[in-house]
């Protein structure tokens, strides 16, 4: 096995190699690794009991075996077990196949069933002589990559499993959240590696079976105590103390704006300023839907820091954005004297420059841009604050960098997330031991509701025919193209076709193409025709531009929207239904091949049609997709989660809850053994 972590790339094998891609380097990795699902090789199954996509073991007697050129070269076996025949097929096959297949052959063989013309079939199954002793346990089948095989892979947990360090970790009177967690962790491993044929598999596929729930229990406690070490961390840390006495630039910020906030604005401001005004560092996630005025409030948390003498930062996820925020800053911000920088890749060396002075002289009191902003060699003169817009879309380790941006006298900055794709603020607040949450609950008045339509894509011209009503009553449009999974060349050449339909059908109006290949320059063009209102209908291949505001706009189609996620969807949705104008969706939907849409798409689909809500969005998403994938890969940009399904688990993580402080408090040693056989080296990402 690969112990040392230190070992040079090159010396590894490929299959070495592969199991690093996995993470699996330590020994409790490979442990940890657990099954997808499992074979059974324990027994014999009479083909006549066989129901169709079972994958079975049998033994038969070869009663054919023949080469048949028709449709393809293929070898065909027949074999009878007394209750039922089943005819296998080999395209790829050795004189060895022959041979060991010969008529009158006793084999046993494995492979999944299916029903046909024929009778039953088997594709390519595995097959040995008869005979033999049966296997005692179910047959792990275990995530993998390419170029990992499932035998490679099982040899390596069983080395692992049989070395790794599986002593206790929960303290002495630990009491279960569930009478049946009571395993041990060794045990529990075990046996979900290798399950005794008499097991029900329902328990081990819901996750319900004891062995589960201990390892659920462990991975929750295992992220409620890296959080919890994490904010204790901060809060021995110390962060610019920016107390409220003078609020000149904020309360002038707040006079001028063309509009009062909404009392979920106003709440939020007060409890981020409540913060501020500590001198431990700000980890607070803003939460609120598409629309619901964040980037106000940040400006406004933004004042309070300037106000005492700090510098902001503002990072946002693509240029577009960035670009729209440093225009709507600019706008409230000069007026009042106070120098905005920005920084953007694609910016000329010599603007760079010169916005990297300012930043270092103090001039900018705030810096608004992308990834730009965490460069090595941008240096400020005193960060006090650094706000992330779409914070799900940026990696931990960015998020780290833009805190590391800060070392004065050893302080940190106070950090502000926003984020709009919202997750539930019960499951926030109980899964996030780590983080605060402000929720902007409530849509700056005046919205009319966005009404959504699902339509068949074969009804497109329908479709056509209302964007053109929009454009005549002076209303812009947004068409997205669909998402092609891995290819982004169709994508464009998708785009591209919708882009050139829709200007010939729509003569006399200005269609624009946006794609994330196109140079930033011409990007930006494009936008700028379409936010000026000078372009009609925008249509665009990628949800890349999420967060932009035009208010004219008031129509988003959305192509194949089967195959975007909800929140996608949601977001999509929220670029209409900004000004007073009444504004709609329309969801086109291809059923491809099948004639059909499939099961979760429908389920998604009606949730846009019936909800405009993004915490309902979120509720459903999660019903939908399970909280896993969720949290896990969308949220914070590792999978955190791997075996805890929150929404179904909320007993075992209010127990973690619980338990974790007390650790911390009584059993110090116990828990760091406990998050570094969980976590390893990825606690530190836990702590942005
Ligand atoms: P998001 O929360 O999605 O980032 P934005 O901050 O882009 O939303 O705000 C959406 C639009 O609503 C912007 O045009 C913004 O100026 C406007 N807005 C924000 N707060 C209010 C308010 N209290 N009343 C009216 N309009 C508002
Ligand atoms: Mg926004």
């Amino acid at each position: 096995m690969s112990e040392s972590p230190s070992s040079p790339a090159k010396t590894l094998t490929a299959p070495q190699k592969a199991l690093r891609k996995l993470g699996l380097v330590r020994d409790i990795d490979l442990a940890l690794h657990l099954p997808l699902r499992y074979e059974d090789e324990t027994r014999i199954v009479k083909l006549a009991d066989a129901r169709e996509g079972d994958t079975v073991q049998i033994e038969a007697t070869v009663t054919a075996c023949e080469i048949t050129m028709r449709p393809r070269r293929q070898l065909l076996v027949t074999v009878d077990d007394g209750s039922d025949t089943c005819v296998m097929r080999f395209f790829s096959f050795y004189p060895s196949h022959q041979k060991a297949l010969a008529v009158g052959s006793r084999i046993r063989a494995r492979g999944e069933v299916r029903g046909g013309f024929m009778g039953l079939t088997m594709m390519h199954p595995n097959f040995k002589a008869a005979g033999g002793a049966l296997s005692t346990a179910l047959t792990p089948v275990y995530p993998t990559v390419a170029g990992l095989a499932q035998a490679y892979l099982r040899r390596a947990v069983i080395t692992g499993l049989n070395h790794a360090d599986l002593s206790e970790t929960l303290p002495p009177q630990a009491h279960w959240p569930d009478p049946r967690g009571t395993w041990s962790l060794r045990d529990a491993l075990q046996f979900l590696h290798h399950p005794t044929p008499d097991v029900s598999l329902a328990a081990l596929e819901d996750r319900s079976h004891p062995a589960w729930i201990r390892l659920k229990c462990e991975e929750l406690l295992a992220q409620q105590l890296s959080q919890l070490t994490a904010k204790r961390e901060r809060d021995r840390l110390r962060a610019p103390h920016l107390r409220l006495q003078a609020r000149d630039l904020h309360d002038r910020l707040l006079a001028a704006l063309p509009f009062g906030l909404t009392g979920a604005q106003q709440r939020v401001g007060q409890e981020i300023a409540a913060d501020l005004a500590r001198a431990v560092p700000m980890h607070r996630l803003l939460q609120g839907d598409v629309g619901a005025g964040k980037t106000v409030v940040a400006a406004l948390a933004a004042m309070v820091a300037i106000d005492a003498g700090w510098q902001c930062a503002l990072m946002a996820p693509t240029e577009i954005l960035a670009t729209q925020h440093f225009a709507k800053l600019v706008g409230w911000l000069e007026p009042l004297g106070i120098n905005v920088a920005w920084l953007i890749g694609s910016q000329k060396k010599k603007e760079r420059t010169a916005m990297l002075e300012m930043i270092a002289s103090g001039e900018a009191a705030l810096v608004v841009g992308t990834h730009a902003v965490i460069q090595e060699h941008v240096k400020f003169k005193n960060l006090a604050l650094a706000v992330i817009d779409e914070q799900h879309r940026f990696g931990v380790a960015q998020r780290l960098a833009l805190r590391g941006k800060m070392q004065e006298g050893g302080m940190e900055p106070h950090m502000l997330m926003m984020s709009a794709t919202p997750i539930p603020r019960t499951l926030a607040m109980s899964y996030y031991a780590d983080l605060d949450v402000s929720v902007i609950d409530e849509l700056p008045p005046g919205r009319t509701p966005i009404v959504t339509r699902v339509i068949s894509d074969s009804r497109r011209d329908e479709v056509v025919a209302r964007i053109g009503t929009q454009l005549a009553q002076g209303r812009q449009v947004y068409w997205v193209c669909p998402l092609i999974e891995e290819s982004e060349a169709l994508d464009l050449t998708n785009a591209t076709q919708t882009h050139a339909d829709l200007s010939e059908a729509l003569p006399g109006v200005m269609v624009g193409l946006l794609h994330s290949r196109m140079p930033v320059a011409e990007k930006k063009a494009v936008m700028d025709l379409f936010t000026s209102g000078q372009m009609g209908v925008l249509v665009s291949t990628t949800v890349i531009e999420v967060g932009v505001d035009v208010p004219n706009a008031s129509l988003m189609v959305i192509e194949h929207a089967e195959r975007f996620g909800l929140s996608q969807l949601h977001q999509l949705r929220g670029r209409v239904g900004r000004g007073a104008a009444a504004s709609a969706c329309v969801l086109l939907y291809g059923t491809g091949d099948s004639g059909r849409l499939g099961e979760t798409a429908r389920e998604r689909l009606r949730a846009m049609v019936e909800t405009t809500d993004g915490f309902e969005i979120a509720r459903r998403d999660l019903e939908i997709r399970g909280p896993g994938e969720f949290l896990g890969a969308r949220q914070s940009g590792a999978p955190l989660l791997r075996f805890a399904d929150l929404t179904t688990d909320t007993p075992l993580l209010e127990w973690a809850r619980e338990l974790a402080p007390v650790m911390l408090d009584r059993y110090p040693p116990l828990a760091e053994r406990h998050v570094s056989r969980w976590l390893g080296g990825k606690s530190e990402y836990l702590k942005a």
